[in-house]
């Protein structure tokens, strides 16, 4: 009887398992193709860097301390990243949203480029040129130098190493920054869109001409301050509406109380504060 059981439970086993593997594979398989895991991780102020398959690319990620208000990668990944040590020797691509120091640093470009030949700067004529102004060897890396400036409400579109960028202009928050080019970077990788916006003003009119929540972001990486008011959070609900928002630029002094606020006004945000964490999708 025993002997007899076991023999029925194994039929039906195998027969559970002969049935489910083809269907199983097939999901599997549509969805690598459709979309590829990336991984999001924390660099410092608004930087992240971003890896999913082959790509890697880092957005306002090389810059050094500068200001209390601005959490900056600590020395020993600053090196690592200025060195191009593994695994950041991988980096395809780098976006620079604009020239300001919590968000860039010429000699941390500059030194990037020089020691991974494989990567390519994106960014505005104001960054490109600072970086030629204040990095030595420029000659070695200025074919890898790309200057993209959209004017205010347009945008260009390029292809970097298999990597979609679109660059939008998108005016910097405050008056007394009229004159910094900022830029947003809305970029397509393995099937997810994200979304970097840098210090972009915060008024519809910046964002209306992009028509952005046609775009279906996956991910929107926010200054914080958006999400802390009411005209914020309803230019991102309305203007950009992405799947899932991520707050960055948060200031390390009040990191844990600053980012208990944002995730309790805008429910399902994540907060990157603490340099090095990342987050998979
Ligand atoms: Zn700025």
């Amino acid at each position: 009887m025993y002997a007899l059981l076991k023999v029925v439970l194994f039929s039906l086993l195998f027969a559970i398992s002969y049935c489910a593997a083809p269907d199983a594979r097939i999901v599997s398989e549509t969805k690598s193709e459709q979309r590829r895991p990336l991984t999001v991780t924390y660099v410092g102020n608004e930087g992240v860097l971003i890896s999913s398959g082959p790509h890697q690319l880092l957005i306002d990620g090389l810059h050094r301390e500068y200001k209390p208000d601005y959490a900056f990668p600590p020395p020993a990944l600053l090196g690592a990243l200025e060195a191009a040590r593994p695994p950041y020797d991988q980096l395809q691509l780098l976006l620079v949203t604009h020239i300001h120091l919590d968000h860039f640093h010429p000699q941390s470009v500059g030194l990037h480029l020089q020691n991974n030949p494989g990567a390519v700067l994106v960014s505005s004529a104001q960054v490109g040129d600072d970086v030629k102004e204040k990095f030595g060897s420029y000659r070695e890396i200025e074919s890898r130098v790309r200057r993209v400036t959209p004017e205010w409400k347009t945008k260009a579109a390029l292809e970097v190493k298999g990597i979609k960028v679109n660059v939008l202009g998108l005016r910097h928050g405050s008056e007394r920054f009229s004159w910094i080019q900022n830029q947003g970077f809305l970029v397509e990788l393995n099937g997810t869109k994200l979304l970097h916006i840098g210090d972009a003003d915060m008024t519809a009119e910046n964002f209306s001409s992009f028509h952005l929540p046609e775009e279906r972001i996956d991910i929107a990486f926010i200054p914080y301050w958006f999400l802390l008011s009411d005209q914020g959070r309803s230019l991102v609900k309305e203007h950009i509406r992405p799947k899932q928002i991520i707050a960055v630029h948060i200031q390390p002094a009040e990191a844990e109380k600053v980012a208990e606020q944002i995730r309790k006004a805008n429910p399902g945000t994540i907060t990157l504060t603490r340099i090095g964490e990342s987050k998979s999708f």
